[in-house]
């Protein structure tokens, strides 16, 4: 393993945002062990290592960590991408930035990093948001196994919509046609039953979408560990998980997280103070249940923490129009990746249209979420630093 990571800490470095990004998860990671080689001199001891993912991964489908040690350590920034697979190609690219620009402009002897990388490597690699269990990782971390026996009645309710069970065909493809199986379904329900059903994902159906396993997977544990052993040193914790998809296109949308902190919203608006905060409660296609952020606020105790979301949106605009087209989209893919397709054409069409969903392939799109990253994540450790 040694060798993988000696191997690409000496390539050279273009400064343009785009450059960041890499489409091949391989080179996400090369591109990642490669940054932190440049940042050895800041820090007194710079520790890269990885977790094997031992159930089903091959292939060297890893998550790559590097933890950053300040020699009088107080503040940590813990940074995570890819927890959904696909999503992971940006979160890498922001990750990147953050090393090579962000960490020469903190206090290097308080504040510490741990950042993790590609936490979903199976998804990466094969451009899925899920596991290869087709597991939604944030529906599946919690500290309690009780969260696999929730039912979610709204999602079995339109479960023949939300997952056909045929190969996607010239009709289920037409998004006319979903519309119209969208109302039809819809019409004897309570308008609530759609959010029900893709706000609180679902433990029921294994090859539904938003399915959020019958037990942990073996992230779960990992992270758990590695959290818990890499805070212990520290007083505050910024903990960022980083997503693309809902929301309007381009636009950096932070979400702050559920807890039972009474002043975890006082924390949230001192260290990012001119940004505006959404919470999960008032959007649509947002859950509390199983995610990242609330396991941290768990298992973390005793500490300032502030746990926060950062979502690069990708849609072309935020209506109900735009979310539905995505949740088609979403359903095709999934569809397609069980049951197959009736052709190459179509199939190749799905594809890209996934993949623009939650990577899209504009430069301008690449650009604004660096320049966006840049600015908040700039001002927002600095200001984790003065809390207090
Ligand atoms: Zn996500």
């Amino acid at each position: 393993m040694e060798s993988f990571y000696e191997n690409f800490r000496n390539s050279t470095f273009n400064s343009e945002p785009v450059r960041y990004f890499s489409d091949i998860y391989e080179s996400c990671r090369a591109g990642f062990i490669n940054e932190i080689g440049h940042i050895a001199h800041f820090y007194s001891r710079i520790k890269i290592n990885y977790c094997s993912l031992h159930c089903f991964y091959g292939d060297n489908l890893l998550i790559d960590y590097a933890c950053l040690y300040p020699a009088e350590p107080k503040n940590l920034i813990i940074l995570t991408s890819g927890v959904h697979g696909i999503e992971g190609f940006t979160g890498s690219a922001v990750q990147r930035m953050f090393i090579r620009e962000i960490i020469q402009k903190i206090d290097t002897r308080k504040t510490g990093c741990l950042i993790i990388h590609g936490i979903n490597p199976w998804g990466m690699k094969h451009f899925r948001r899920v596991t290869v269990n087709n597991v939604d990782l944030n529906r599946n971390f919690d500290t309690s196994i009780k969260l696999f026996t929730k039912f979610n009645c709204g999602y079995a309710k339109l479960n023949k919509l939300l997952n056909p069970n045929s190969k996607v065909n010239k009709t289920n493809a037409h998004f006319g046609y979903f519309i119209l199986a969208a109302i039809f379904n819809l019409i004897n329900c309570k308008k609530s039953l759609l959010r029900q059903a893709m706000l609180e994902g679902q433990y029921s159906f294994p090859k539904g979408i938003y399915f959020g396993g019958n037990s942990f997977e073996c992230q779960k544990d990992i992270l758990q560990k590695l959290i818990i052993e890499k805070v212990k040193n520290y007083e505050k914790i910024l903990f960022i998980d980083l997503h693309t998809g809902y929301g309007p296109w381009g636009k950096l949308q932070i979400f702050g997280t559920k807890t039972k902190n009474k002043s975890y919203k006082d924390y949230i608006s001192s260290v990012f103070k001119n940004q505006k905060i959404d919470w999960p409660e008032d959007k649509k296609f947002f859950s509390n249940k199983g995610d990242l952020c609330v396991l941290v606020s768990d298992i973390v105790k005793d500490k300032v923490l502030i746990p926060v979301c950062f979502e690069y949106g990708t849609m072309k605009n935020d209506t109900v129009f735009g979310l539905l087209k995505s949740l088609h989209t979403v359903i095709l893919e999934n569809q397609g990746f069980h049951n197959g397709y009736t052709d190459n054409r179509l199939k190749r069409r799905v594809k890209k249209l996934y993949r623009e969903l939650f990577y899209p392939s504009s430069a301008e799109w690449k650009q604004k979420i660096i320049e966006q990253s840049r600015n908040v994540l700039s001002d927002s450790c600095g200001n984790l630093e003065l809390l207090f």
